[in-house]
């Protein structure tokens, strides 16, 4: 026998977060599936200083805490299991986890999005350690660093132009010769005196240094992708910018989603094709992706669901 609830939200960012805690509050009864990344994104970094009302900062993980018991606290409820298939194509809508079998009047998509990052073993040893995926987040930690940033889409080159407000340098590595960038992102990179652009390279090695059990990234290892030869430069930080992946595959077969896989929703609105299926957060945003954008788009997906399943009885 399938478990039922009036609205089911998948994923547990702040964009999960804050519509459980919106549907919760409006006395509709939610539940929340945390997944894989309880949390999300927000748990693998670490100080957040730009969310609007912590003047001092919090730490990701803690911010994830707070903003679940919140969610909790109206009546949302956890379930720590991962959707791994779900069928929107009659109401009430199915969902399954491994365990369970699931049916809710309305779904809110919130499943975000994961950066793509570089499989080396030093990368996971400096990451939070001079290495980020995000300048926005994490570029005032930089201050009066040799910066670097890896990767030669949009997101790349705005990221350079943007970190240079904070480092002593900052210096773009592409892997091959071409840029994907928009030809006006790269002119204005070029034309960055700031900014050197280094082509035909890729990261061999994070090299750094431990002290006293703090690590700290203080050098990258290049690779020249036509010579082979490696070169080492001094870094302070670097920043990962080769593209995020939305966490969307599991609705391909029922709602749209743009060429790079993000869900696509109406308008200004949170609704997707398919009434009472509603998308927040990341896996839906592939410009602003930030915590207080989630957020603010959980809350909207929340007002929409319940205006939905108002317009129903
Ligand atoms: P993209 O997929 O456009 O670019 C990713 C870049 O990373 C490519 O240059 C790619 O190289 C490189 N890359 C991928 N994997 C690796 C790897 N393993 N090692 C080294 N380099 C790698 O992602 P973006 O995040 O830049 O952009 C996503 C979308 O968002 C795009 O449509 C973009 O236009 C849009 N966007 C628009 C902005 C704006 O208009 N202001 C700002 C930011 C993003 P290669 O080219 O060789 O494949």
């Amino acid at each position: 026998m399938a478990v039922h609830h009036q609205i089911l939200v998948i994923g547990t960012g702040p964009a999960g977060f804050t519509a459980a805690l919106y549907a919760s509050r409006a006395n509709l009864d939610v539940a929340i599936f945390e997944g894989m990344q309880p949390g999300g994104q927000l748990t693998i970094t670490t100080e957040v200083e730009n969310y609007p009302g912590f003047e001092h900062g919090i730490q990701g993980p803690e911010m994830m805490d707070i903003f679940r018991k919140q969610a909790n606290r109206f009546g949302a409820k956890s379930i720590y299991e991962t959707v791994t298939k779900v069928d929107f194509s009659e109401r009430p809508f199915k969902l399954w986890t491994e365990r369970e079998e699931y049916t809710a009047d309305a779904v809110i998509i919130a499943t975000g999005a994961k950066a793509k990052l570089l499989d080396l073993p030093s990368l996971d040893k400096y990451w939070g350690a001079g290495i980020s995926a995000c300048a926005t987040c994490d570029g005032f930690f930089f201050k009066g660093e040799k910066i670097f940033v890896v990767g030669g889409g949009d997101t790349a080159m705005e990221e350079a132009n943007y970190l240079t407000h904070f480092g002593e340098s900052v210096t773009l590595v592409h892997r091959r010769e071409g840029f994907r960038a928009s030809q006006i992102m790269v002119e204005r990179t070029k034309k960055n005196p700031k900014i050197r652009i280094i082509t035909n390279a890729i990261i061999d090695e994070f090299l750094g240094e431990e002290k006293m059990g703090v690590k700290k990234l203080t050098h990258i290892r290049l690779k020249d992708t036509k010579t082979g030869e490696t070169s080492v430069y001094e870094a302070g930080g670097c920043f990962i910018a080769i593209g995020h992946q939305p966490n969307s595959q599991i609705f391909e077969e029922f709602l749209d989603m743009d060429e790079n896989g993000y869900l696509i929703t109406e308008g200004k609105s949170s609704k997707t094709k398919i009434p009472g299926v509603f998308a927040c957060g990341d896996v839906q945003d592939n410009v602003y992706r930030q915590a207080v954008t989630a957020a603010g788009s959980g809350c909207a997906a929340a007002i929409d669901a319940e205006r939905w399943l108002a317009e129903q009885e």
